[in-house]
């Protein structure tokens, strides 16, 4: 066994169950571990304190499997963590009227890294760090096993990857890759999803009980879907009876599937408009044109992936949330969100609030929105809680 010994009094976030060691809080290693094999961690006096991954090339430099002395990491260990992770699911989504869900929120289910995606009958695997990238083949012969999944296909083709010295990677890795579904279910809507190049691993499933949220309140209203990708919460404006959506993006090929999805359910097409564009930009436009909407979904893309971005990413956020509150009619709803998880849910809020200041309104908030229960955030992890959604609604 290798040892990775700490500084003297850098035990505190470790004793406090955070998973993650940073190569500051580390003195020397004892031994020779490759890419992520298991380690111990250990205090300055040489005493355990858990079971980690090693990352020689990240600033995250061990991420811990586990805080019980003795616990081998192997086959029997990854069954258990992911077993208890599907019965997190199987208690908390019903997969009646959806088919697509998180099945290992890395961290928060105490996977370090790991992110597994059911879609259907099939599973999409990403894999961020070195620790389940040395388990790979274990992974997947136990989802395989436990799951009975049809197919299961990598996606890790993402940025992060880099920080631990891995290149990206994408491709089948288990049955039969014709049997990825080509739609899937979310609370009874029906989406088309391109799981081989789609963003994330084919759709944002973290919004699933905010676009039921949208979907109850949209009645008769004019919708501005800012961001919309696939259509996510254009589906559900339209399934809660919107008078019409107006949805942006600057990916044609997304709003192309947005539209097959609206046909795909039956919903009515002649109640969309689609703006293939810049929402920066295009904001602007109606504004210009005196626009006004009932309600206003602002969906961006992560501004911020790490602190060290949060304050130019705070001027994206403001800019689009004061034209957000300037195209409400009075009396309108704003759903705002920031998936930006270098930005906690004081800063967002402050941010919003300056936007409405900004813009001259007076406004409230009704709900405050996160991500889905497939989700979770381990308690001792709270960077878990990436996803903050507010609900305002201007005065009259
Ligand atoms: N609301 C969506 C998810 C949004 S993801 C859903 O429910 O599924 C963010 C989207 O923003 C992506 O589709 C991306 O193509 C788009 N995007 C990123 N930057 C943009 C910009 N400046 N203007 C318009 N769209 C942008």
């Amino acid at each position: 066994m290798h040892n990775l010994i700490l500084k003297k009094g850098r035990e505190k976030a470790i004793l406090r169950k955070h998973p993650w060691i940073f190569s500051g809080a580390v003195a020397r290693m004892e031994g020779d571990p490759e890419p992520g094999e298991t380690v111990a961690v250990c205090d300055d006096r040489g005493r355990f304190l858990a079971t980690a991954a090693y990352s020689p090339q990240s600033q995250i430099r061990g991420r811990i499997w586990s805080w019980e002395e003795g616990q081998a990491i192997d086959r029997a260990f990854f069954e258990t963590r992911i077993r208890a992770a599907a019965a997190l699911r199987a208690r908390w989504i019903n997969t009646e009227p959806t088919d697509a869900y998180r099945l290992v929120h890395a961290e928060s289910d105490r996977l370090p890294g790991l992110v597994v995606d059911r879609y259907g009958k099939a599973l999409v695997v990403q894999i961020l760090s070195a620790g389940p990238e040395r388990w790979r083949e274990t992974i997947v012969e136990v989802l395989a096993d436990l799951l009975q999944p049809d197919c299961i296909y990598e996606r890790s083709d993402v940025a992060v990857r880099g920080l631990e010295g891995l290149a990206e990677r994408t491709g089948p890795l288990y049955g039969d890759r014709n049997a990825l579904p080509e739609a899937i279910r979310e609370n009874g809507l029906r989406y088309k999803v391109d799981l081989l190049r789609g963003q994330k691993t084919g759709f944002y499933l973290d919004q699933r009980d905010n676009r039921q949220f949208c979907r109850e309140i949209a009645k008769g209203k004019k919708v501005l879907n800012c961001f919309a990708y696939t259509g996510g919460f254009t589906l559900s404006a339209l399934a809660g009876g919107a008078e019409s959506v107006l949805s942006i993006d600057s990916s044609a090929e997304a709003l192309d599937l947005a539209r097959e999805n609206v046909a795909l359910n039956g919903l009515p097409e002649n109640k969309c408009e689609w703006l293939v564009g810049d929402v920066f930009e295009e904001l602007r436009t109606l504004r210009d044109r005196a626009e006004q909407f009932d309600l206003i979904i602002l969906d961006p893309p992560k501004f911020a992936p790490t602190a060290s971005q949060a304050r130019k990413a705070a001027r994206g956020y403001k800019d689009i949330n004061l034209y957000g509150f300037k195209l409400l009619k009075p009396g309108g709803t704003l759903m705002t969100f920031s998936c930006s998880g270098g930005i906690d849910a004081a800063f967002f809020q402050k941010i919003v609030a300056d936007a409405a200041l900004d813009a001259g309104v007076d406004a409230q908030i009704v709900a405050r929105l996160s991500q889905a229960a497939d989700h979770p955030t381990l308690l001792s992890f709270p960077e878990g809680t990436y996803l903050k959604g507010l609900v305002c609604r201007t005065g009259n």
